[in-house]
């Protein structure tokens, strides 16, 4: 049986800041563990899209790294839709999150179009929201990263967020309560840090809806060497996770 897995990684050139490319990192390492044949396409502005798309994983940027991919997203923004009504796994931080909902609008005032996979949209703000993040998921129990936007997120009505976060200040907009957005299986949040290789409930949530999508179910096949990088990567992670949780 087939054991692919195709994995894009989009605008990497212009949208990875914070370590945000540790996703794409810990989502390889984690399928070969598993035991599948991992394929990253790295997708810029003006690369062909991949006949094969499993998982999509987009990191954050500045403001002018989000106007130089706005035309080439919007070439692609008919197919992402689709991708992720059909259930397509997709994780999206922060610039690519905000490029997901119907609009951001920067503090000088420029309107920037989003493709609208997810219902909410953001504003530029003089205040930054900046620093460690912990929030509350239904699903994946905590999560923790980073933060650093200007832009404050509003989910629509209808809309689920990610999770709830408690300290004031923090999350989409520092005043709701709510951090990232979640539809079909896609989830856009504003937490760096690399997020996954700290949150691999999150990362298995990925992995899984990848196979099960692509294949009707997920089937592990760990020999006894990565069972214990499994243990060790998990391990890290939960040190990890001890302390920012102090
Ligand atoms: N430019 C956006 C903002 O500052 C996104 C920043 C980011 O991706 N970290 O709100």
């Amino acid at each position: 049986m087939d054991r692919s897995i195709d994995v894009l990684s989009l605008y990497p050139k212009d949208m990875n800041i914070y370590g945000d490319s540790g996703n794409v990192l810990s989502i390889r390492r984690r399928l070969e563990l598993y035991g599948y044949d991992v394929h990253v396409h790295e997708y810029n502005q003006g690369d062909d899209w991949p006949d094969q798309v499993d998982l999509i994983l987009g990191g954050g940027g500045q403001d002018q790294g989000q106007r130089k991919i706005i035309r080439d997203l919007f070439k692609r923004a008919e197919r992402i839709r689709a991708l992720a009504h059909d259930g397509t796994p997709m994780l999206m931080i922060c610039g690519m999150y905000q490029l997901f909902g119907d609009f951001f609008e920067t503090i000088e005032g420029d309107r920037l179009p989003g493709i609208g996979v997810l219902g909410l949209h953001t504003i530029g703000q003089e205040e930054r929201l900046i620093g460690n993040l912990v929030e509350h998921s239904e699903q994946f129990g905590d999560i923790i990263g980073y933060e650093n936007h200007s832009g404050k997120t509003f989910l629509h009505d209808g809309t689920h967020p990610l999770g709830r976060v408690d300290a004031p200040g923090t999350g989409n907009n520092g005043s709701d309560g709510t951090e990232g957005a979640r539809i079909h299986n896609v989830i856009g949040t504003y937490m760096h840090g690399s997020l996954l290789p700290k949150n691999p409930t999150v990362t298995d949530f990925l992995i899984r809806t990848a196979c099960e999508h692509r294949y009707g179910a997920f089937e592990a096949r760990v020999d006894p060497a990565c069972e214990r990088e499994l243990a060790r990567i998990n391990e890290t992670a939960r040190q990890a996770r001890t302390v920012a949780m102090q």
